[in-house]
C-alpha cells in the first residue's frame, strides 16, 4: 500500500522461535494471483524505515496466505493482484540476506528493474512505431498513401526520434549496470522515464496514423497503448525517478 514511500512498508514480520511471523497486505503485485513462491519485503519490529526492511520468501501454500486478483487497463496476459498475509508462519531459513537488509536488496534489483521496464518500453515503442510505418504505406486516402501527406510524415520523424533516443538511453544505462559504474542508479531512471514517457507519445501518434482504424481492437496499437500505460507507474513512478535524478546532482533528497 505504501507505493512510492517504499521504505516505510506497512506489512510487519515478529521474529519467532521457528522463524518470522507475518502480518500485512500488498497491493498491485505482478502475477500475485498466480504465483506458487514470491519474495515479501516486511518491516520487523526492531528498527523502523528502511534499515527495519528484510526479505522473505514466501510459498503459496502457506496458512494463512491469500491473494484476489484486481483488473486492470493492459497486460492482460500478466494478471495483477492483491497479497493478504494474516499470521503467515515463515520458517527463519527462508531470510533472505541479512535481517535489516532488504530495503538495500531491493534498490538493487529496482536498479535492474528500472533497465528492464526500460527496454519493455522501447518495445513496445519500436512496435507501435513499425505499425505506423507500415500503415502509411498501405493506406490509400486522396488517391494516394496516406504516408504522402507531410503532417503523417512529421509524426513518422517525431516516432522515429523518440524510439531512437529510448534506444540510445537504454544502452547506457545496461552499459553503466554491466559496467557497476556510479552513475548507473542515474542513467536507469533517466532511461526508465524517459522511455516510459516516450512510448505513450509514439503510441498515441501510431493511433492516429492508423485513423479510426487505430482505436479499434483490430488493430494492435490501442493495445500496445493499453500494455505501456503503466510502466510510468510501475518500478517507482516517474515522478520518484525525476527526484532520484536530481538528488543524485544536487545531494539533496527531497524523499526523507
Ligand atoms: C501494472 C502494475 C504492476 C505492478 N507490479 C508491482 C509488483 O510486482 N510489485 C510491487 O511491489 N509493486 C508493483 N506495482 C506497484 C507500483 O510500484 C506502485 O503503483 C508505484 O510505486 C506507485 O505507488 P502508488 O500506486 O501507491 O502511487 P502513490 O505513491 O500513491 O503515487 C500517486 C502519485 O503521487 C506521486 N507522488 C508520490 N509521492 C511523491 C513525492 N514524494 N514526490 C512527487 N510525487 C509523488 C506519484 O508519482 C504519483 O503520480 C505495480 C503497479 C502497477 C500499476
Amino acid at each position: 500500500n505504501v507505493g512510492s514511500d517504499a521504505a516505510n512498508i506497512e506489512t510487519r514480520a515478529v521474529e519467532t522461535a521457528t522463524g518470522w511471523k507475518v502480518n500485512g497486505r500488498k497491493l498491485y503485485i505482478s502475477l500475485g494471483p498466480v504465483c506458487e513462491l514470491g519474495v515479501v519485503f516486511v518491516q520487523t519490529q526492531r528498527k523502523s524505515g528502511e534499515r527495519g526492511v528484510s526479505c522473505l520468501l514466501f510459498e503459496r501454500v502457506m496458512a494463512g496466505f491469500s491473494s484476489s486478483t484486481i483488473p486492470k487497463m493492459g497486460m492482460l496476459s500478466c494478471p495483477l493482484g492483491e497479497l493478504l498475509f494474516e499470521d503467515v508462519e515463515v520458517p527463519a531459513e527462508n531470510l533472505i540476506g541479512a535481517e535489516g537488509k532488504g530495503f538495500s536488496l531491493a534498490k538493487k534489483y529496482l536498479n535492474i528493474g528500472r533497465c528492464v521496464v526500460a527496454f519493455s518500453a522501447l518495445g513496445i515503442a519500436e512496435a507501435a512505431y513499425e505499425a505506423a510505418v507500415k500503415y502509411a504505406g498501405e493506406r490509400v486516402q486522396f488517391g494516394r498513401p496516406i504516408g504522402g501527406f507531410q503532417l503523417v510524415q512529421q509524426m513518422i520523424a517525431d516516432m522515429m526520434t523518440l524510439v531512437e533516443t529510448s534506444r540510445l538511453l537504454c544502452y547506457r544505462a545496461a552499459d553503466a549496470l554491466d559496467r557497476s559504474a556510479p552513475d548507473s542508479q542515474m542513467l536507469c531512471s533517466m532511461a526508465k522515464r524517459y522511455a516510459t514517457d516516450a512510448v505513450l507519445r509514439v503510441a498515441e501518434m501510431s493511433m492516429q496514423v492508423h485513423g479510426g482504424a487505430g482505436y479499434t481492437a483490430l488493430f494492435p496499437v490501442e493495445r500496445y497503448y493499453r500494455d505501456a500505460r503503466h510502466l510510468s507507474i510501475a518500478e517507482g513512478t516517474n515522478q520518484i525517478q525525476s527526484l532520484l535524478m536530481a538528488q543524485s546532482v544536487l545531494g539533496i533528497s527531497a524523499l526523507k
